[in-house]
């Protein structure tokens, strides 16, 4: 992406106090300003018409524009992929988790999610010839289920200087949805210092869950949920780097996010442009997992079986 201007400070109308408390709220790049909202800048105590002369220069600076269909179908061609370490599971999402999108795994507890994140921070630090993108992970934990020690056992198992591996997981633990939430607010900068091509959310709704209790606080909370992922691709598609998130579902009749419509409140967006869902269920004894495509926005439903060893996530051999 071509762009003008380098540092916030560079856009006209941003004096170097100004830049100071865009950065304390967590627009310190171009992208960030160009992507935000007058109303998120106006929340941030800049003025309308201020914020949004700040914004149009920023999206003139990275040339946010129109493109032609051949223009998009190039910028499509630039996805980059991250294999699962499946080829079956690769094959069902299309040859590996994509970038400019959200890929989502949800399914019950010890249905393969957390390990599939382990796994994914590991991969996308192969070259891209062994399925990886050469990139390093981002990994917003909010359940504290990252183990370094899996990382280091999945690092070996691909011949791969775990030491090295580690260094190139970037890890938070997000305490609250809020600062889940600011977590990726705040990530942009990180993402390009650090060559991210992963952002990993394990678990997306976990906090949102047990915080907003109730139905007349879900309005809210599909609210936060929405625009939390509306910045997460827009991330995505900024820095062409994939996100990951995961989220729990229980089999009760109750529970919303046991239905296939989680974001239901202004969600279809993102449902429908730039998010896979892949439903993973457990088998009974065996460390076979069935991985199912339930909504993606462009590939045919169908399931994948893998399994998770010692080694990580893998194909089943025939004989299994
Ligand atoms: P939750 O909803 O509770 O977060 P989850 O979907 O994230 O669950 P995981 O933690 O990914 O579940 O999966 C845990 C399962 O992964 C274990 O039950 C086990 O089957 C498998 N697993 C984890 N570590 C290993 C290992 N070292 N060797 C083999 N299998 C493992
Ligand atoms: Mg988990």
């Amino acid at each position: 992406m071509s762009q003008r201007y380098n540092d916030i400070e560079e856009l006209p109308g941003v004096s170097a106090k100004l830049a100071e408390k865009l950065r304390e709220l967590g627009y310190s790049t171009v992208e960030s300003i160009a992507t935000a909202t007058v109303s998120e800048l106006v929340a941030a105590g800049v003025d309308e018409e201020h914020a949004s002369r700040i914004i149009s220069a920023a999206r003139e600076g990275i040339e946010i524009a129109w493109v032609t269909a051949k223009e998009l179908a190039e910028i499509k061609t630039n996805i980059g992929r991250i294999t699962t370490g499946s080829t079956r599971l690769d094959l069902l999402i299309g040859g590996g988790v994509e970038t400019q999108a959200i890929t989502e795994f949800f399914g019950e507890f010890g249905s393969g999610k957390s390990q599939i994140c382990h796994q994914l921070a590991v991969n996308v630090q192969l070259p891209v010839r062994r399925g990886g993108l050469d990139g390093s992970a981002l990994y917003i934990d909010t359940e504290n289920t990252f183990r370094p020690e899996r990382v280091t056992s999945m690092a070996n198992s691909l011949g791969l200087n775990a030491d090295e591996v580690l260094e190139r997981i970037i890890y938070a633990e997000a305490y609250t949805s809020d600062h889940q939430i600011l977590l990726v607010e705040k990530a942009d900068k990180i993402i390009k210092e650090k060559n991210v091509k992963l952002i990993i959310v394990d678990s997306l709704t976990s906090h949102f869950r047990s915080e907003y209790l109730g139905r007349q606080l879900l309005p809210e909370r599909q609210q936060k949920l929405n625009k939390h992922m509306h910045k997460l691709i827009r991330l995505c598609r900024a820095f062409n780097i994939a996100a990951v998130v995961t989220n729990q579902v229980m089999s009760r009749p109750d529970d919303i996010f046991s239905t296939m419509a989680v974001y239901p409140i202004g969600g279809h967006i993102v449902g429908h442009t730039s998010h896979n869902r892949v439903f993973l269920r457990k088998v009974a004894g065996k460390p076979l997992r069935i991985a199912r495509l339930v909504s993606s926005p462009y590939l045919p439903e169908g399931e994948a079986v893998f399994k998770i060893t010692e080694r990580g996530v893998e194909d089943v051999e025939a004989t299994e």
